[in-house]
C-alpha cells in the first residue's frame, strides 16, 4: 500500500487514526503543532494529552462510557489498550496515571516504522489527498479559518453553549403542556412542551439562578470578547434583572396554558432533540451552573420535578463542524471524497468518544482506499448511537454529544427496573456490536478470538 495520508492533530482522535491506518498498511504523515506552538490547554510535548481529568469515564459494563469502551476493545483500538496498562486505582472508572498513558501512546507512534510525526502546524485541510483532520476543540485559528473556508462559515462554530437535555417520559404532562407560540405550524398537539410558571414559582426559579455557583471559565476562554456574544447564559441573564428571563427566553406570550386557560407569567419550552421524540432540550437555556446545583435548579420548573436530564448544561472554548449538515456517519467529510473528521471537532464529546471516532475515520478510509464498502457501527451500539446523533439531529440546533444511554434506540420491550434495563441496553449493544464485526473480518486489528467474552456483561 503507498497512498500517503495525512492524519493533522496527534491528540486523542488523531494518535487512534494514525496508528489504525499504519497498522492496515498506509504511510501516515501525522502532523502534530505542539511544542512548536501550544494550545491553551495542553502543557506538553505528548502525542494523546489528557488536557484535563485523567478518568476515561465509567468502566463499569452496563453504563454509556464503558459500553463505548468495550466496543472499543472489541475494535483493536490502541489508546484503550494504553489507557489499561496506565489504569490507576478509581473504583467503577477507567482513570490513567497521564503522563504514562501519554508516553505509552507517544512511543507507540513514533516507533510505528508507517508513521512520520511532524511537529508543525498543518494551516490548511487538504483538498487533494486523503486526510483525516483531528484538530481538536482548540484547532489552530489558521486552520479553523481554512475549515471555515471550506464548509463555510456559518458551519464551524468556536464555543458550546448547551442547554441541558431532558428524557420526554419523565416530564410530568398534567403540568406541562404540548403547543407551539400562537399555535404556529400546528398541525396535531403541538412540537414544543411547555412548562407554565406562575408569579410565586417565577421568582423562585429567578432568585435561585441569581445565587448559582457558576464554573469558572479558564483563561484562554476569558480572553475571547465573543464568548457571551449571542448566547448569554440564563444566570447572567437573570442577573440582569428580574424579569430580564420573562421577556427572553421564557416569555409567555402566545402560550395559553390548557389547564387554567390563562397565559402564565413565564414558560419554559423544550424542543424534540432526537428523530424518536425521546429527548427534548430546554430551549435558549445555556448555562454555565456547576452541576449539581443546575439539577436542583432546573427541578424547580412546573412539570421537571422528576426530569430525568440526559445531558446538563454547558458553555467552553470548542471548535466543532456543524456536523449533522458536514458529515456522513462514517465521519467522512460531504462535499470531498477522501476527507475525514475525527474527535471532538465532530461534535462527539469525552475522551473515549473522541478516540472512538478516530477509529471509525481511519478504518473508512482505509476500506475507501482500498475499494471496500464503508462500515457504520449498528444504532444499537454506543458508536453507532452516537454518530448517527452528530450526523442526524436537527443542523438548525446541533450541539455536541456524549455517550449516554438516552441515544440509543428505545428496548424492544419496556424494562421498568432501571439497573435490568441498563444491562439489556448493555448486552444488546454488544450482541450487535459482534454480529456487524463479521462485516470487517481480515479488516480488524484485534481478531476474533482476542474478543473479550459477551458473559463479561
Ligand atoms: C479545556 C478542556 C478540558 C476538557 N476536559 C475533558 C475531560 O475532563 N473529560 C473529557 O472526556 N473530555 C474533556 N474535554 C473534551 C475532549 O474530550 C478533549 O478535548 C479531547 O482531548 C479531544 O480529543 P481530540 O483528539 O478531538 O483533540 P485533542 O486531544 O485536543 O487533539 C488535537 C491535537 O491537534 C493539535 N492541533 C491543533 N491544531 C493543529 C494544527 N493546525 N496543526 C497541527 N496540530 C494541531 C493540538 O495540539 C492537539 O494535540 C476537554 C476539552 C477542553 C478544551
Amino acid at each position: 500500500m503507498t497512498q500517503d495520508i495525512i492524519v493533522i492533530g496527534g491528540g486523542l482522535a488523531g494518535s487512534e487514526a494514525a496508528w489504525q491506518l499504519a497498522e492496515r498498511g498506509h504511510q501516515v504523515r501525522l502532523y502534530e503543532m505542539r511544542p512548536v506552538k501550544m494550545t491553551g490547554a495542553h502543557v506538553s510535548h505528548q502525542l494523546a494529552e489528557l488536557v484535563c481529568s485523567n478518568s476515561l469515564g465509567s468502566k463499569l459494563p452496563d453504563r454509556a462510557t464503558g459500553i463505548l469502551q468495550n466496543e472499543m476493545r472489541m475494535l483493536g483500538s490502541l489508546l484503550m489498550r494504553c489507557a489499561e496498562h496506565a489504569a490507576v486505582p478509581a473504583g467503577g472508572a477507567l482513570a490513567v496515571d497521564r503522563a504514562r498513558f501519554a508516553d505509552q501512546v507517544t512511543s507507540h507512534i513514533n516507533g510505528h516504522p508507517n508513521i512520520e510525526v511532524l511537529r508543525e502546524e498543518a494551516r490548511e485541510a487538504p483538498r487533494n489527498q486523503p486526510a483525516i483532520v483531528a484538530t481538536g476543540p482548540l484547532t489552530s485559528p489558521a486552520l479553523a479559518e481554512d475549515i471555515g473556508r471550506l464548509t463555510g462559515e456559518d458551519y464551524l462554530y468556536f464555543y458550546d453553549a448547551i442547554s441541558p437535555i431532558v428524557r420526554a417520559s419523565s416530564i410530568d404532562m398534567t403540568r406541562a403542556y404540548r403547543g407551539n407560540r400562537y399555535g404556529r405550524g400546528q398541525e396535531a398537539a403541538g412540537d414544543y412542551i411547555n412548562c407554565p410558571l406562575e408569579r410565586d414559582a417565577y421568582y423562585l426559579f429567578v432568585r435561585a439562578l441569581q445565587a448559582a455557583e457558576t464554573i469558572e471559565l479558564r483563561d484562554f476562554e476569558r480572553e475571547d470578547p465573543n464568548f457571551f456574544e449571542g448566547c448569554v447564559p440564563i444566570e447572567q441573564l437573570a442577573k440582569r434583572g428580574d424579569d430580564t428571563l420573562a421577556f427572553g427566553p421564557m416569555r409567555p406570550v402566545g402560550l395559553t396554558n390548557p389547564h387554567t386557560g390563562r397565559r402564565p407569567y413565564a414558560v419554559v419550552q423544550l424542543r424534540q432533540d432526537d428523530l424518536a421524540g425521546d429527548l427534548y432540550n430546554i430551549v435558549g437555556f445555556q448555562t454555565n451552573i456547576r452541576w449539581p446545583v443546575q439539577k436542583e435548579i432546573l427541578r424547580l420548573i412546573p412539570g421537571l420535578e422528576d426530569a430525568e436530564f440526559i445531558r446538563l448544561g454547558q458553555m467552553h472554548r470548542n471548535t466543532f463542524l456543524n456536523a449533522p449538515a458536514l458529515l456522513h456517519n462514517t465521519m467522512r467529510f460531504r462535499n470531498h471524497e477522501h476527507l475525514y473528521f475525527a474527535g471532538q471537532i465532530t461534535g462527539v464529546e469525552g475522551y473515549v468518544g473522541n478516540i472512538a471516532t478516530g477509529l471509525l475515520a481511519a478504518l473508512n478510509l482505509s476500506r475507501q482506499l482500498k475499494g471496500l464498502r464503508a462500515w457504520v457501527p449498528p444504532p444499537e451500539t454506543m458508536l453507532g448511537a452516537l454518530c448517527y446523533y452528530v450526523t442526524h439531529t436537527d443542523p438548525k440546533h446541533f450541539q455536541p454529544m456524549k455517550a449516554n444511554l438516552g441515544i440509543l434506540p428505545p428496548l424492544e420491550t419496556k424494562i421498568k427496573d432501571k439497573a435490568a434495563r441498563k444491562r439489556a441496553y448493555a448486552a444488546r449493544a454488544a450482541k450487535s456490536m459482534l454480529a456487524s464485526l463479521s462485516e470487517l473480518q481480515d479488516d480488524l486489528i484485534m481478531q476474533p478470538e482476542n474478543l473479550p467474552e459477551r458473559e463479561t456483561l
